[in-house]
């Protein structure tokens, strides 16, 4: 289950080595990120391990170097973003320029916070240079970790340090049987006003989280016995810093809010159509593996005939052929106009994703369709199917035992893949087969 896991930032001016060190950090688990298609592939934000410690990172942002006044801006916008969403700061500086103005500058913007800010000094490649971190202690943040990025120095004692500063209560999860939603979507579609047309339609109980010291983040409430969280509910009500206008703040906050869910509910502007931003989003969403409903808001606005509801769906179903059997609501935030189809369809999606199929059922299945359809052959050799099961929900996934993985076919996989869709529905969630030699 994924949990609330901790974030770190980190922070410092243009070379230091903060990609190099993120990309040390996060390993092969990072999400790329094009924030102007075509142009800029950016690694943003990065779900890392390390010793049983889970936690994620954020790359507040590569510094171009350019006007000095625009790295001063960039600066503080990443160090705003890092003030208010991080866990644990880690600054980093460079240790063969020794202490620069500008890392005074970042230094004086990290003053302004309680959170815990450690200082790494960076690019002390070789043991002789470990001599220059102390010239690091005038900034001011206590003892300065010596690390190399590029040569996976140190980085052991300076994320121990980060792990003492996470919160007690991180891995905090919700009941198993909770329901996690998140709506996502662009900005303006309209996610916050459904989010209160949801809860007072159903006029819910809404609750915060006891316990917790931190912001509340999430909505959890219930209704008709069913328990539900709106997870960072908070985030869609914030807004008007600066950095919570970029695009990179809300692709950020949006993949938080995934990874947190089981069910990922996509908001389209009915007046705006389907632009290239709503299918990265809902990408994540499917990378993930998790349930997705795709939810075309501000339905009041259009002028409709009969046909409008028929053509928006070939529309939907077009422009996102890899999930057809993700269901699509055509809704109004503000006449509420089949808002309570939400949270319904929300509990249907979230059933199938976390379905269990018994061995003998799923063997039936496959064993019937491999009669119908005889497996591909190669060169003479024909794929054999022994024997299949589930090996995990949320999302559903199987796994076929065969003679030979090499022989088994895209088109076939398929085939097998529509066959359990047509035994069992799991509308609303996508699911996984894996091919394996048998043993
Ligand atoms: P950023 O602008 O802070 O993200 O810095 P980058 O990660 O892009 O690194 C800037 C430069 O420093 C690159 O040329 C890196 O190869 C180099 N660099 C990063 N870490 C180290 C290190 O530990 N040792 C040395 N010698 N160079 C490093
Ligand atoms: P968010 O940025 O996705 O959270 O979007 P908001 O909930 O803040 O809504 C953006 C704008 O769209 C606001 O001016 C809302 O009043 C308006 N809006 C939201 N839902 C609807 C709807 O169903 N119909 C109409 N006509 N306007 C809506």
């Amino acid at each position: 289950m994924p949990a609330p896991t901790p974030l770190v930032a980190i922070v410092g001016r243009p070379n230091v080595g903060k990609s190099t060190l993120f990309n040390r950090l996060a390993g092969e688990r990072i999400s790329i990120v094009e924030d102007k298609p075509g142009i800029t592939r950016d690694r943003i934000y990065s779900s890392a391990e390390w010793l049983d410690h889970k936690f994620r990172m954020i790359d507040t942002g590569g510094i171009e170097v350019g006007e000095e006044d625009e790295i001063v801006l960039r600066i503080r916008e990443q160090a705003e973003l890092a003030l208010a969403e991080a866990d644990v700061i880690i600054f980093l500086v460079d240790g063969q320029d020794g202490v620069t103005p500008q890392d005074q500058q970042v230094a004086q913007l990290l003053y302004r916070t309680r959170k815990p800010v450690i200082l790494a000094v960076n690019k002390l490649d070789n043991p002789k240079m470990l001599q220059s971190v102390y010239d690091f202690y005038e900034l001011g943040f206590g003892e300065p970790f010596g690390i190399s990025s590029a040569h996976g120095v140190g980085l052991g004692d300076l994320l121990e340090e980060v792990f003492k500063h996470f919160p007690e209560d991180y891995d905090k999860d919700y009941a198993e049987d909770t329901i996690k939603v998140s709506l996502i979507g662009r900005p303006n579609v309209g996610k916050s006003s459904l989010v209160n047309a949801i809860l007072g339609e159903e006029r819910v109980m809404v609750s915060d989280i006891a316990g917790t010291t931190r912001d509340a983040v999430d909505t959890p409430f219930s209704r008709e016995g069913q328990d539900f969280v709106l997870i960072d509910t908070a985030g869609m009500r914030k807004r008007g810093k600066v950095y919570e206008n970029t695009e990179r703040y809300s692709v950020m906050r949006a993949m938080s809010a995934i990874e947190r869910s089981d069910v990922c509910v996509l908001v389209i502007n009915a007046e705006e159509g389907i632009i290239e931003q709503d299918k990265r989003i809902v990408g994540y969403a499917l990378e993930a593996g998790r349930a997705i409903i795709i939810v075309v808001n501000k339905w009041d606005v259009l002028e409709k005939d009969d046909k409008t509801a028929v053509v928006f769906e070939k529309t939907i179903r077009s422009e996102f052929p890899f999930m057809p059997w993700a269901p699509i609501l055509f809704v109004s935030a503000v006449t509420k106009q089949r808002v309570h189809k939400i949270l319904e369809t929300v509990k249907t999606v979230a059933e199938n994703h976390s379905m269990r199929i018994p061995t003998s059922t799923v063997n039936t299945i496959i064993e019937d369709a491999v009669t119908m359809v005889p497996p591909p052959t190669d060169k003479g050799r024909r794929m054999r199917v022994y024997y299949s099961t589930q090996v995990a929900v949320r999302p559903p996934s199987f796994a076929v035992f065969v003679n030979d993985p090499e022989l088994m076919h895209f088109s076939y996989e398929r085939y097998l893949e529509n066959k359990l869709r047509d035994a069992f529905g799991f509308e609303g969630t996508p699911m996984k087969l894996f091919v394996r030699k048998r043993k």
